[in-house]
């Protein structure tokens, strides 16, 4: 066979020639030095001048409600404020975002694991066209790039500073048939965003010219908009600015006094003007079917803004809600930030993609009447509105400070410590999984979170939430706690003031900060924007004296809070490592005559919200300090003390048949850097103590690339043979002692997995009468070394395995595999076909027959139980032979080495092995059925017993079939058909008397992925 001997060929050669130290720079080269070149890249000036460009548009578009198409003509007046003279301009064309499968939009996606637009119908898709663009009426041509979502136009003559220009053109734009990301056709609402032609902006830094893209947002000049909108009579346009025809305004009065109002259908055509000054885009939304609401705020100053509600289907009742909720949130930034500067302000409930809602000025779209929603969208009429930043590159300056202002009008912090602190109660703790400090914790104890400061783009999907908002509006409430609600309110409302209706860079908010500041407040910016250190408070000592300290590597002022109970009497600041005495507080001689035993002092977390292990941030004067707390059943962790869960546990295989037993564990989110899990279990049958015990501390290196390494130990024992009268067991025993460290990729999106093992595995496999600790000549010591790879992609995922083991015992194993499994996903995704390769190499062969190393052999048949000599799998009857007719756990194999899907003993070998697996799921149909086909090559081993003569013949094994999958690549049944297979396999099926179709089907159960704690923590927000 040329093509497996080919593999061979390949494989061994490849083995002898490695030069080790080569390889050993190779992987230090790309696992330490590469990131650090990969993160170099050019500066950017992060202060704004004290210009800006003005842009200022009149824009006449009709909505062509069949075709579903916009109909437009634009001109706008450029004004060059900078000292500049510009020879080009660049134009946004984002509805060309979604014309084809090569877009930015699209491959962000792709990377997400979002393939809606990916398969999206041609007629379902997106463009702008129809453009004759001049300036000052001379015709001027669109340069494209890769990008076909911006151009480049050379201006015909130069654009000297302080002048203007005008630029024209009719614009054509088909809009998507549903919403894919923000604008769309879905629900009989038209939602028409990111529209028009539009400049990007120039600044201090030049061009900014952006594709468009779901994560990451936008950044445009300010300037006045006029822009006149023509849509059948009966629809009622939602829009930017403020409508300028009595008519129409009159109509939409109507329509809120008479809550039923139907709308006239019609033919003719209407034509509504809304016009505003100081805003940087322009968004509207129509519907025949919009419900209106409005109501009015009066602010401070005795100013007062028109609310404006709109939403189909809903009672008159939920959008007066929705009303309030607006007017809060006007009320409240107006209060706590500057005075709304607009007179109207909007919100309309629509279908989204990108996200629960969407910030246009003076108007917002959210999915649905929610009130963290309304408010975090009204609340970016001041950060992404008035204070117009880069929202593309700086999300913190936009998405962080309006997420830490909308946390703040809900009370997030206090609700979050209320939560946390009471779920050692019996009921689900559920809301507190859902706060901001929580979803930090799960990311950032992984040491998966990524900096504050970065691109929208380099985000995760995961920490695009996670991060810029969650953690980053933790880091503001920190700065809130550390300077003073008052001062920090201060400092906020003059940075509002001196930046309205500017583009402010990251170190305009710096400089700004500083300058208010009474002491160095530059740990914000270094500790908290811009790296991943991490904070871990905690509190030592007794009545005599208490030290605070942080076992995280983040350097921050530390808050401590002297408390009777749960009220705080006083909180103050320190540094790193202080030492302190209960009487350094000056309201301690207000507690004189207290009841001591209420008194602590606690790090709050309202104070810290970042700390990743706040369950040692108490002490109590006279109390002992609970630790470690025992609570039944299942439930999150909480703040005040490190739980321990049980909960029973039943366990059944065919040896030691019924086991009852209790499960213990500490943590299931997030995750912890001490985990145990011990499930001890007693059976009755067998009278033997069985069970489970994974212990395992990980620690987590300041290190680009190794996001942790664990040290551990599992045990494990259970039976493993029935094998006298009285059915008592032979009992298994492992204990494992490993290392393993999980690396992180080159970049943080690249959605590949790396992994490292080293395990000492000491086995036993006694006879009865053995207890745990019975370590003898027959036991196996086997050195185990893993490495794994998987590239987590859309369409073409891969997955690979090194994996090396050597019997420390008697040396009697000692081989080498390579594992590759490449998928090709077909279907829109839902079909995967997979072809497997795998290659494996004993460097020891016997010239005797070694039982115990015969399990360790390369099998040609399936691996099943018996040759699970690692006792790595969780089988219900892992000694059971294929012979035994009935027993369906014969009928169980592992899909190891090999691989191969037919149980059969076809031979085995000590030298090497070469094999292919092909899985190919039957297209266009619904049942999740295909055909299997399996082939190895191996050199069987044969000993002559009478003269003791050991040759090998290489032999060709396979078998193809059809598999049905029960569940994903976890439970699958194998039927392989007799056309299909090798010789040498019919002839034992015709030797064992297996002539049945159903006889000789096999099944794999793989128990050991069904891991409710793993799939729970690898859940990810997509
Ligand atoms: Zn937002």
């Amino acid at each position: 066979m040329p093509i497996i001997s080919f593999f061979f060929i390949i494989f061994e050669p490849m083995v002898k020639s490695i030069n080790w130290k080569k390889s050993i720079f190779l992987v230090y080269y790309f696992l330490v030095i590469c990131p650090f070149i990969r993160s170099q890249s050019l500066p950017i000036i992060q202060n704004q001048a004290n210009w800006q460009q003005e842009v200022d548009y009149t824009i006449d578009v009709k909505l062509d409600v069949q075709r579903q198409m916009l109909l437009g003509y634009e001109e706008f007046i450029y004004t060059n404020h900078s000292p500049q003279t510009l020879h080009e301009i660049y134009i946004h064309l984002w509805p060309n975002a979604y014309k084809n499968n090569k877009t930015a939009l699209v491959k962000q996606a792709l990377e997400n694991k979002n393939t809606n637009l990916y398969f999206a119908e041609k007629r379902e898709r997106a463009w702008i066209d129809s453009l004759k663009p001049s300036i000052n009426g001379k015709p001027v041509e669109l340069i494209f790039d890769e990008h076909i979502d911006y151009a480049k136009i050379s201006l015909p003559e130069p654009l000297l500073p302080g002048q203007q220009m005008v630029f024209a053109s009719p614009f054509r734009v088909k809009i998507p048939s549903k919403v894919f990301s923000r604008m769309g056709y879905e629900d009989s609402i038209f939602c028409i965003t990111q529209w028009y032609p539009k400049p990007a902006v120039y600044d201090v830094n030049g061009w900014n010219p952006m594709p468009y893209l779901d994560q990451g947002e936008f950044y445009s000049e300010f300037g006045r908009f006029n822009v006149s909108i023509e849509v059948p009579k009966d629809f009622v346009v939602a829009a930017t600015g403020v409508l300028q025809n009595k008519v129409e305004l009159n109509w939409l009065n109507e329509k809120i006094a008479n809550y039923k109002l139907e709308n006239p259908e019609t033919n003719a055509y209407k034509k509504l003007t809304y016009t505003q000054d100081r805003i940087h885009d322009f968004a509207w939304f129509a519907s025949k079917k919009f419900k209106v609401a409005k109501s009015k705020v009066a602010l401070p100053s005795g100013k007062q803004v028109e609310t404006w509600f709109y939403a189909q289907k809903s009672y008159r009742e939920s959008l007066e809600t929705g009303l309030s909720y607006a007017n809060e949130a006007v009320e409240f930034y107006s209060k706590k930030v500057g005075e709304y500067p607009y007179a109207i302000a909007s919100v309309v409930i629509t279908p989204l993609e990108a996200g629960g809602g969407m910030e246009y000025p003076t108007i917002t779209n959210c999915q649905s009447i929610d009130k963290t929603t309304i408010v975090h969208e009204i609340g970016h009429n001041w950060f992404y509105g008035i204070l117009g930043s880069n929202e593309r590159n700086y999300p913190w300056m936009d998405e962080s400070i309006n997420t830490y202002y909308e946390n703040r009008n809900d009370n997030q912090l206090a609700k979050a410590s209320k939560d946390l602190n009471k779920s050692k109660e019996l009921n689900l703790n559920l809301n507190s999984i859902n706060s901001p400090s929580f979803l930090y914790k799960w990311i950032a104890r992984k040491n998966n979170d990524q900096a504050g400061n970065l691109n929208s783009t380099a985000y995760t999907d995961m920490n695009y939430g996670g991060i810029v908002y969650a953690k980053n509006p933790l880091s503001f409430a920190y700065l809130e706690a550390y300077m003073g609600t008052d001062h920090f309110d201060k400092m906020m409302q003059a940075y509002f003031q001196k930046w309205k209706f500017k583009h402010p860079l990251p170190n305009d908010f710096f400089v700004h900060l500083y300058s208010n500041g009474k002491d160095s407040l530059q740990w914000f910016e270094k500790e908290l924007l811009n790296g991943t250190s991490k904070q871990d408070i905690a509190i030592k000592g007794n009545q005599k004296g208490l030290k605070l300290y942080n076992k995280g590597n983040a350097k921050l002022p530390m808050p401590l809070s002297l408390k009777n109970g749960d009220s705080t009497l006083e909180t103050l600041w320190f540094k790193e490592n202080t030492n302190l005495k209960w009487a350094d507080f000056t309201s301690w001689n207000s507690l004189k005559d207290v009841a001591k035993d209420s008194i602590n002092v606690s790090v709050e977390l309202k104070y810290a919200p970042l700390d990743i292990y706040p369950q040692n941030n108490r002490l109590f004067y006279a109390k002992k300090n609970k630790k470690l707390e025992f609570t039944p059943l299942f439930n999150f962790e909480n703040n005040q003390s490190n739980a321990i869960f049980w909960m029973p546990l039943y366990a059944w295989n065919t040896y030691n048949r019924s086991m009852l037993g209790i499960t213990f564990y500490n943590s299931i989110l997030p995750e912890n850097k001490n985990e145990i899990n011990f499930s001890p279990l007693y059976s009755f049958h067998s009278n033997t103590l069985n069970g489970y015990l994974d212990l395992k501390h990980r620690f987590y290196p300041n290190h680009p690339r190794f996001k942790n390494i664990a040290l551990g130990l599992k045990m494990k024992s259970y039976g493993h043979n029935d094998i006298s009268e009285n059915n008592a067991a032979a009992q298994y025993s492992k204990f494992e002692p490993y290392l393993e460290t999980e690396i992180k990729p080159s970049y943080a999106r690249s959605n590949s997995y790396q992994k490292l093992t080293a395990s000492w595995a000491l086995l036993n496999n006694n006879m009865p009468g053995y207890h745990f600790l019975n370590w003898n000549s027959k036991s196996m010591g086997l050195v185990h070394l893993n490495y794994t790879y998987e590239r987590n992609v859309c369409f073409y995922p891969v997955k690979a395995q090194i994996d090396y083991q050597f019997n420390t015992n008697k040396g009697n194993i000692n081989k080498l595999g390579l594992s590759i499994e490449q998928g090709i996903e077909f279907e829109k995704r839902k079909k995967t076909i997979k072809l497997r390769f795998f290659g494996g190499l004993s460097f020891q062969q016997f010239n005797n027959n070694d039982m115990s190393a015969q399990t360790a052999y390369f099998m040609a048949g399936a691996t099943t139980g018996i040759n699970d000599y690692l006792f790595d799998e969780s089988l219900m009857g892992r000694s059971e032979t294929a012979i035994e007719k009935g027993n369906i756990f014969s009928k169980q194999i592992i899909l190891n080495e090999a691989a191969f899907r037919a149980n059969a003993f076809l031979g085995s070998s000590d030298k090497w092995m070469t094999a292919l697996n092909l899985t190919l799921p039957i297209p266009k149909i619904k049942l999740p059925m295909g055909l299997y086909f399996d082939m190895n090559y191996v050199p069987l081993k044969q000993t002559e017993i009478a003269t003791n003569t050991i040759s090998y013949k290489n032999q060709l094994n396979y078998v193809g079939g059809i598999y049905f999958s029960i569940y994903k690549d976890i439970f699958a049944i194998y039927f392989p058909i007799e056309a299909f297979c090798s010789n040498e396999l019919r002839n034992y099926w015709n030797l064992n008397k297996q002539s049945a179709f159903f006889e000789k089907a096999n099944f794999v159960l793989n128990l050991k992925e069904i891991n409710p704690v793993k799939l729970i923590r690898n859940f990810s927000i997509n």
